[in-house]
């Protein structure tokens, strides 16, 4: 509890961040902070939405979930693999597009990271609306692979999770407005 409080007390939210009306929720400074650096990585792999035998390795988004996947990984003696925006991987790769509020982006795993029959735990710093956690899935499903479960640093409230993505077990160290 009193960890939990610690954790929360170092997130910095920017209002009107990266646009008018959204509140930004800022975890670089647990990052930056030992005792929270240390509290964090301990309360994700405590938190785990699975059994540590119930996946193969960890999937991280760019950027921040490479942050704390890559730690995480190494705590729980499993390897890590880069969910990279397109364009910055060398063939050959994967690819999905999915769509945001304004546009699409895409997201890219080099072929060889994942194979068939892994089961991977993908982490990231944030949750929204969930459309980069079921893009994630669907890259990951493409390699002929099974999403184990999602884990999250903070969870934004009030917005309704995808029913496709409510079917998978995820944990999130903290939910906000
Ligand atoms: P979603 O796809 O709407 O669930 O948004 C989640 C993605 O956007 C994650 O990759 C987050 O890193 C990023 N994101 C959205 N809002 C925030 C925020 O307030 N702080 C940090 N990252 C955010």
């Amino acid at each position: 509890e009193e960890n939990a409080d610690y954790l929360v007390s170092l997130i910095r939210t920017t209002p009107g961040f990266p646009k008018e009306g959204i509140n930004f929720r800022d975890f670089m400074p647990v990052l930056a902070d030992p005792r929270g650096l240390s509290i964090l990585i301990d309360a994700l792999a405590k938190a785990l939405p699975v059994s540590v035998d119930d996946f193969d390795l960890i999937a991280g988004m760019e950027s921040r979930g490479f942050l704390i996947g890559v730690p995480l990984a190494l705590r729980l003696g499993k390897g890590f693999v880069a969910v990279r925006k397109a364009g910055k991987l060398p063939p050959p790769t994967k690819k999905v597009e999915y769509s945001l509020e304004y546009g699409t982006a895409a997201i890219e795993v080099e072929d060889d990271a994942i194979k068939p029959g892994d089961r991977v735990l993908i982490v990231d710093d944030l949750i929204a609306t969930g459309g980069t956690a079921g893009a994630a899935r669907t890259l990951i499903e493409e390699h002929g692979a099974t999403v184990a479960g999602y884990s999250f640093v903070m969870e934004l409230t009030g917005i309704p999770t995808p029913p496709d993505l409510a079917a998978y077990k995820r944990s999130s160290l903290v939910t906000m407005p």
